[in-house]
Order: C-alpha cells, then sequence, then structure tokens
C-alpha cells in the first residue's frame, strides 16, 4: 500500500527523548500532513469497519488522537483508557511492570458491557506492557478483545510476543 510509506516518512524520529538512548517516535508531525493522517485513519477503517467493533479503547495519551475518528467511522464507542487518578467516576484498574517500578491504567466502571466486542488502539508498541495491561482489564469485564492495532511497531522490544495469541496490526515498522 503506497499510502503506508508516506505514513512513515511523516514520522519524526528525535533522539535521545526523553532521555539519552531513545529514539523517541514522534507522531505529531504526521498529526500536521492532513493527507497521511486521513490515510491512518482510513487504513485502520477499512480494516475495522465490516467487523462489529462497538468499542474502540483508547490509551492515554495518543490513543486519543487516533482512536475517535476510528470509532467514529465505524460506529463504536470509544472508551478512554487513562493513567491513575485522572478519571473522575469509579474505575477498575491493572498493574503493569516497566523497567523500573511499575504504572496502572484505569477505565471506567460501565463503559463497556461483557460480550462486546472490542478493538484496542495506540500509537506505539515497544514492550507490549501497556496493551497487555489494556487486554486484561477488558477481558476482566468480560469484552471480547478482537484485535489490538497501533500506528508504529518496534519489532526489537518484541511486544508482540507479550501479547500472546493476540493479534496485532502495524501501519509501520520502526527501527
Ligand atoms: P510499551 O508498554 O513498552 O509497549 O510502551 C508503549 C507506550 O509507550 C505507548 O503508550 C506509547 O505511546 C509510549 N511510547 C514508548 N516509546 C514511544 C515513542 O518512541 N514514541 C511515542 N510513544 C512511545
Amino acid at each position: 500500500d503506497q499510502r503506508i510509506a508516506k505514513i512513515s516518512s511523516a514520522i519524526r524520529v528525535i533522539p535521545d527523548f526523553p532521555k539519552p538512548g531513545i529514539m523517541f517516535q514522534d507522531i505529531t508531525t504526521l498529526l500536521l500532513d492532513t493527507k497521511a493522517f486521513k490515510d491512518t485513519i482510513d487504513l485502520f477503517v477499512e480494516r475495522y469497519r465490516d467487523q462489529n467493533i462497538s468499542v474502540v479503547a483508547g490509551i492515554e495519551a495518543r490513543g486519543f488522537i487516533f482512536g475517535p475518528p476510528i470509532a467514529l467511522a465505524i460506529g463504536a464507542k470509544f472508551v478512554p483508557m487513562r493513567k491513575p487518578k485522572k478519571l473522575p467516576g469509579e474505575v477498575i484498574s491493572e498493574e503493569y511492570s516497566l523497567e523500573y517500578g511499575t504504572d496502572k491504567i484505569e477505565m471506567h466502571v460501565g463503559a463497556v458491557q461483557a460480550g462486546e466486542r472490542a478493538l484496542i488502539i495506540d500509537d506505539l508498541i515497544a514492550t507490549g506492557g501497556t496493551l497487555c495491561a489494556a487486554i486484561k482489564l477488558l477481558e476482566r469485564v468480560g469484552v471480547n478483545v478482537v484485535e489490538c492495532a497501533c500506528v508504529i511497531e518496534l519489532p526489537e522490544l518484541k511486544g508482540r510476543e507479550r501479547l500472546g495469541d493476540k493479534s496485532l496490526f502495524i501501519l509501520v515498522e520502526a527501527e
């Protein structure tokens, strides 16, 4: 698909952010390119439009950029999965391990119902820890996670393996 090459070149790489040695994949430049941004959304919509998905769960923060336009286009609701203590209502949460320490994501109780079919969306998969926690959170309340989708994968970090048999769809592989 010729759209992929344009999307890939619209993503900026910033070395040593947020700390030395990290090559940060910056999708804000993709958002400035109206054609590449629209193609990004369209590629996801083409894949998910006829799959009976009723929930698009977006991971804070950049899953909140890509998730809502996909949700609107496929006729699904959008559910934010947030960092701790951001959601005002009653939440359920799932902890996951980082290189140093742990983090947590939270979702509002009642946002989804058992038996619903969900797509989880984020900008990037690195170690897969975040997506893995999001899958667990949704599955705990009986939701069927159809697939996880990201704009970018860092294949060297083998996040895909951490997702087990859950399938992952990506547009761009970064070194
Ligand atoms: P993981 O849990 O190790 O897979 O990390 C994925 C999370 O970290 C996602 O929510 C990403 O937004 C964020 N992340 C890690 N590296 C980058 C990067 O280079 N660019 C943008 N986001 C990143």
